[in-house]
């Protein structure tokens, strides 16, 4: 297939200083729990970026110096001849594929707390480290910001060295150059505080210097909020920030905008739909004649035109897009939006940096896998062996086995109880603000259905003689996982026996099939991550008093890996809900509900009419056991393998059920054991 010309222009090659981009596909900076501890593994990820068609491809923030350091959140660093080494991986795999290498020098300010080098933080002043550490930066002299221009230009140095096309100022997200920006946090007297000028001036000391030491051949770029916090959502950009922009509109080669409000910017879609940008960022194009690129969490080619064409942007910038489809350029150059992975913006790709682990995705398996496990988003064995493979259950893990096996090239058999495909994905995305992660089930459906050697059954709920007779050579069971209503979870460690009557306690389950308590219904959420509170939400937009229960101190408290463990506590909060935390739910006697205070033991009753217990989930593995002893007791001709992957093995978040299925699918005849596919990137020794 080829382009549709209403497209031709995001192919566009785009001169940024003395580079062109070859396209206007631009990954921008975005951290992945690997940076400088698995390079390796970064190196062929970003690599998959430009083979995926990114014109510009981006590292995370990079280290200018050990006075920058972010551990226990992986970051990349140009400190010395090894780093020059290791991002030049990064640069000769992008460049394998025609795409600009771009990075992100980094200074950490009041955010970094340099607990790997123990070097004294520097900081705009003397102030608490912004990630909660009990230490505070020492407010740098004119020695220490000489110190800090002069590796800034070693690193950029370094970063040429390294093969990198693009040279990042970055003076956002709170880090050290935003706060010599901010008129909030620049207290200093010198010529680097109080006026704008003086303010300015450490940012535009880097542009000038950057541009001297490596702009005759590389393009030196700003990253810079659009707004300072005090706009209004229609008119984000407002006074002084305006006048910043105009002093330095003409001075870097790219300017790459984003909000102050981080939770804004890279937002679940839970609280932030594409596009959300927009108001910001049209102002910065409009004051400079340099090149702009900014994010949107964009997936749809007809917005992406909208965007360039309206003048909102130059770019599209994208993170999230580009890992859950790192091949979404070349879809929509070969005109195969069809084939589009969309994002559904759950930002479990932010939790590995978040936990210190590589990267997952949700929607895209392969991502962090492309060197560990020689996984590519796209690509795919042919299948070893003519097979007829049985998958029970569509949900997720279903799905995506069904859909990789298909890929291989297997007879594939899928069966589904229920009349519709996606299992807890097709039930979830009903929820307030979950309508984008239905695109889970909806890519999967759209390859599956196009392929002549898969068969779908739905409304075919399987006993194990059923699955038997089929008489395949492979049978994969993925019959998810059922919410429990007894309380079990990480509060009660034994069934609680104090929950009655059953008629006036609930499960999600019940709730995904319309039955909803009436009343005063008492959340208790045991799980910690979005489930407990969208429910809440849910209860509340149908009428009911909806009290929030949960053992943790915070609402979600595991959303803070996803950072979107602040905007769900303020719905809650907004929609009127009483939180109560660390309190779990001792007894329930139909009338009230009696809570455990879970530091003093002591009790506190609030009247409830109803129970919505959100604490653990039971396996539906009993078709698994059901088969398997089957085939035990009556050898059946012909012994099918069988196994069983996602909800119904152990329970967990969807990215897991869809790494479960790929996985299942992609090792089906090889005979391969974890220990063998797994590559360690550790202690790597460039030399
Ligand atoms: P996962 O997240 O592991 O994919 P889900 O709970 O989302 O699990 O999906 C499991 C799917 O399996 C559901 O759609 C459910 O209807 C289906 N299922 C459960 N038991 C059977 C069965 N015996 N035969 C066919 N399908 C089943
Ligand atoms: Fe999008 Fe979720 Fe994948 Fe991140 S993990 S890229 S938010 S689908």
């Amino acid at each position: 297939m080829t382009r549709d010309p209403r497209y031709d222009i995001l192919f566009e090659p785009v001169k940024i200083g003395p580079v062109v981009a070859p396209n206007r596909f631009y990954q921008v900076p975005h951290c992945n729990g690997m940076g400088n501890l698995r390079p390796r593994m970064l190196a062929a990820m970003r690599g998959i970026k430009a083979e995926g068609g990114w014109g510009v491809v981006c590292t995370e923030y990079c280290s200018i110096h050990p006075s920058s350091d972010d551990l226990p959140h992986p970051y990349n660093s140009l400190w010395s001849q090894a780093d020059i080494k290791a991002n030049a991986l990064v640069t000769e795999k992008v460049h394998e594929f025609g795409a600009l290498a771009g990075v992100e020098l980094w200074a950490a300010g009041a955010s970094g707390a340099n607990l790997l080098t123990r070097e004294v933080p520097l900081g705009v002043d003397s102030r608490p480290n912004l990630a909660g550490h009990p230490l505070q930066t020492r407010a740098m002299d004119s020695q220490d910001i000489k110190n800090l221009r002069r590796w800034h230009r070693t690193a950029a140095l370094r970063a040429r060295e390294a093969g990198f096309d693009i040279v990042y100022i970055y003076a956002t997200h709170h880090y050290l150059l935003s706060q010599f920006l901010s008129p909030e946090h620049n207290h200093r007297t010198d010529e680097y505080g109080g006026s704008l000028e003086n303010r300015v001036r450490l940012v535009r000391e880097l542009i000038e210097e950057t541009k001297d030491a490596i702009g005759d051949t590389c393009a030196v770029a700003v990253r810079m909020a659009a707004d300072d916090g005090t706009g209004t959502p229609d008119e984000p950009v407002t006074g002084e920030r305006r006048e910043m922009f105009e002093m330095l509109a003409e001075l870097p080669d790219l300017w790459d905008i984003n909000v102050q409000d981080y939770e804004h910017e890279m937002g679940v879609s839970r609280f932030v739909k594409e596009g959300s940008l927009e108001k910001a960022m049209h102002y910065v194009k409009s004051i400079t004649t340099k090149p702009v690129v900014t994010v949107g969490r964009f997936t749809s080619p007809d917005t992406m035109v909208a965007q360039i064409r309206r003048g909102i942007t130059d770019f599209i910038g994208a993170a999230r897009p580009s890992i859950a489809d790192p091949f979404l350029p070349r879809k929509i150059e070969e005109g195969r939006l069809d084939e589009i992975r969309e994002c559904i913006g759950c930002n479990i790709c932010y939790t590995g940096d978040s936990l210190s682990v590589p990267i997952r995705c949700t929607q895209n398996p392969t991502m962090g896998e492309e060197w560990r496990r020689g996984w590519h988003p796209e690509n795919i064995e042919p299948k070893s062996h003519d097979a007829l493979i049985l998958v029970i259950g569509a949900g997720p893990a279903g799905l995506e086995a069904t859909r990789a096996l298909g890929q291989r090239g297997y007879q594939v058999m899928l069966a589904e109880a229920s009349t519709e495909l996606g299992g807890r994905v097709a039930q979830e995305c009903r929820l307030p603000g979950l309508a984008e992660w239905g695109r889970v089930r909806d890519y999967r459906v759209q390859q599956i259905q196009v392929m002549p050697n898969v068969d779908v059954f739905l409304d075919n709920d399987l006993n194990a003689e059923d699955a038997l007779s089929i008489g395949a050579d492979h049978i994969v069971v993925a019959t998810g996982a059922q919410w429990r209503a007894d309380g079990f979870g990480r509060y009660h460690t034994k069934p609680c026996l104090n929950l009655g009557p059953s008629r006036q306690i609930f499960t999600p389950n019940d709730i995904f099939s319309g039955h909803l308590p009436k009343g005063r219904g008492l959340v208790f959420d045991d799980d910690h991550y979005y489930l407990g509170s969208v429910l809440a939400e849910a209860l509340v937009a149908h009428g009911a008093e909806v009290c929030f229960v949960t053992p943790e101190n915070l609402v979600s408290a595991w959303g803070v890996n996803s950072d979107e463990q602040h905007q769900t506590q303020q719905r809650l909060i907004e929609l009127g809900v009483q939180i109560i935390t660390a309190h779990g739910l001792d007894e329930f006697d139909g009338a009230e509900a009696t809570l455990g205070c879970v530091y003093t033991k002591q009790t506190r009753v609030v009247a409830a009419d109803a129970v919505l217990l959100v604490t653990a989930r039971t396996p539906n593995d009993s078709l698994y056991e059901e088969i398997t002893a089957k085939i035990e007791s009556d050898p059946p001709a012909k012994y099918p393998t069988v196994d069983k992957i996602g909800d119904c093995d152990a329970p967990a978040i969807i990215a897991s059920a869809i790494y479960a299925g790929h996985r299942y699918a992609r090792e089906l005849g090889t005979n391969m054991e974890q220990s063998d596919v797994i590559r360690h990137d550790r202690l790597f020794d460039p030399n």
